[in-house]
């Protein structure tokens, strides 16, 4: 079973969605992904050992082959003091 917290970003207010299936998950993502955003559920961790290609497709990998937020060349954030000193 596979449990993730869907927002409706345009209604602001979030559903918990359940899927018995990786394929399940991924085809609900794919079709709203343009309009709703997910989050894992702290409550209801997913075990992504065992959903692979769900894992890639929330935590896509960025250009420098790391998984999270990235905040540009650095991959992370950098205060504006940082960004002064490296000339952008
Ligand atoms: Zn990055």
């Amino acid at each position: 079973m596979i449990a993730l917290e869907i927002h409706i970003c345009d209604q602001r207010r979030s559903y918990t969605a359940r899927f018995a299936t990786e394929d399940q998950a991924l085809t609900f993502l794919t079709v709203r992904g343009m309009t709703h955003a997910f989050h894992e559920i702290k409550a209801e961790p997913v075990d992504w050992a065992a959903f692979p290609r769900l894992y890639d497709y929330l935590y896509p990998e960025c250009e420098h082959g790391m998984r999270g937020d990235c905040y540009g060349p650095q991959h992370y954030y950098m205060t504006d003091d940082e960004r002064r000193h490296a000339g952008w």
